[in-house]
């Protein structure tokens, strides 16, 4: 048999049926054959595509949740590649975007779903476009301000959003259904003072946790869009995959009458107004530079305008410049920036000024 031939072969079930790609799940009785049919036509947002997102996109995909949407602001690092399933050291090397990397791998497993990439920040400007439709909302965050704003738009919205956390050999998940359980603000009313939370960068993490905590939030997502309310955990969860311990914590009376979110219908984290900010990335030399609505940048153009300089590359997703101080500029068409190599907003929002113009 010639190549042809025998690729041929090998993809002669080009497009089974959904009976046959999905046999195992729907003979699962209380997922089944309607439980397939309601994932089919349901969208799904992950937000940051972390460890968790890798994981949590991959169940969601391979189950067959009609849409998913992958949301991430950033770059795949060489650092990224002992827990982030999804990349490869190709796209450590190219500094690929992960929205766009990991769309690329999931397409591969399943191209019967719908996988929009999003290479973007979640911020009050951009939330309502990027979460828009969406039936559940799952978290692969790794930063509060992202998991305050997520929590605004899926109380307002009355749609469900799955919390998930991972740091050191610790996880932490949690399901928000709005008008049901408490919000995640009935819980923590205000985030955390800056550097009092370990992060990922301080306290190291694991990647076998990230699987589980992952896992898990998936299973949530794929019970409520199956129809299965009835089985979700309803509770907090808090494991160590160190020490070995497990324990779930009845959140059922947590529910807050005077809690500005859920209870008084106040979204303040969604809908306080954006300015240009500047925000040091977590766990690295990089400060995101992000201007106050996104700009529609022609790339092309600004790559030939930076031409003469001899340090400027355009990419398929950005455009990377080399400053004379050594820093490197990634640039997206929305205007936003990574700029890698300080940790100081100043400068960095120095050098995107001497780029774009004020
Ligand atoms: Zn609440």
């Amino acid at each position: 048999m010639d190549e042809a031939a025998a690729d041929r072969s090998l993809f002669r079930d080009e497009s089974p049926s959904s009976s046959i790609r999905y046999a195992r799940q729907i003979r699962f009785a209380p997922v089944g054959e309607a439980g397939q049919t309601s994932l089919a036509s349901s969208r799904a947002a992950v937000a940051g595509m972390g460890a968790l997102g890798c994981v949590i996109a991959s169940h969601l995909v391979r189950s067959g949740v009609g849409e998913v949407v992958l949301i991430d602001r950033d770059i795949v690092e060489w650092s990224n590649l002992q827990r982030q399933m999804l990349y490869s050291e190709r796209d450590a090397a190219l500094g690929t975007p992960k929205a766009a990397a990991a769309a690329a791998r999931l397409r591969e497993a399943n191209s019967s779903v719908r996988v929009f990439p999003a290479i973007a920040d979640l911020t009050p400007g951009s939330a309502e476009s990027l979460l828009a439709g969406a039936d559940i909302i799952v978290d692969g965050t790794d930063n509060f301000s992202a998991r305050y704003l997520i929590n605004d738009y899926a109380v307002k919205h009355g749609i469900p959003w799955v919390y998930g956390g991972a740091v050191a050999s610790g996880g932490m998940t949690m399901t928000v259904i709005p008008g049901e359980t408490p919000c995640y603000r009935c819980l923590y009313p205000a985030p955390p003072a800056g550097g009092i939370a370990d992060t990922c960068e301080t306290a190291g993490v694991l990647s076998p946790l990230v699987d589980i905590v992952g896992s898990l939030q998936a299973m949530e997502a794929i019970k409520w869009l199956t129809g299965n309310r009835q089985a979700m955990s309803g509770s907090l969860l808090q494991l160590d995959v160190w020490r070995n311990s497990w324990m779930q914590v009845s959140a059922g009376n947590a529910r807050r009458e005077d809690c500005p979110c859920c209870g008084q219908g106040r979204f303040a984290f969604l809908e306080e107004p954006q300015q240009e900010s500047s925000a040091v990335m977590c766990g690295r030399s990089t400060v995101q530079v992000t201007p106050s609505r996104p700009l529609g940048l022609d790339l092309s153009r600004l790559a030939s305008r930076l031409e003469s300089s001899g340090r400027a590359e355009l990419g398929p997703y950005s455009l990377r410049y080399r400053s004379e101080s050594g820093l490197t500029v990634i640039i997206f068409p929305d205007g936003r920036a990574l700029v890698q190599g300080t940790q100081d907003p100043i400068k960095a929002k120095g050098l995107y000024t001497d780029i774009l113009g004020d």
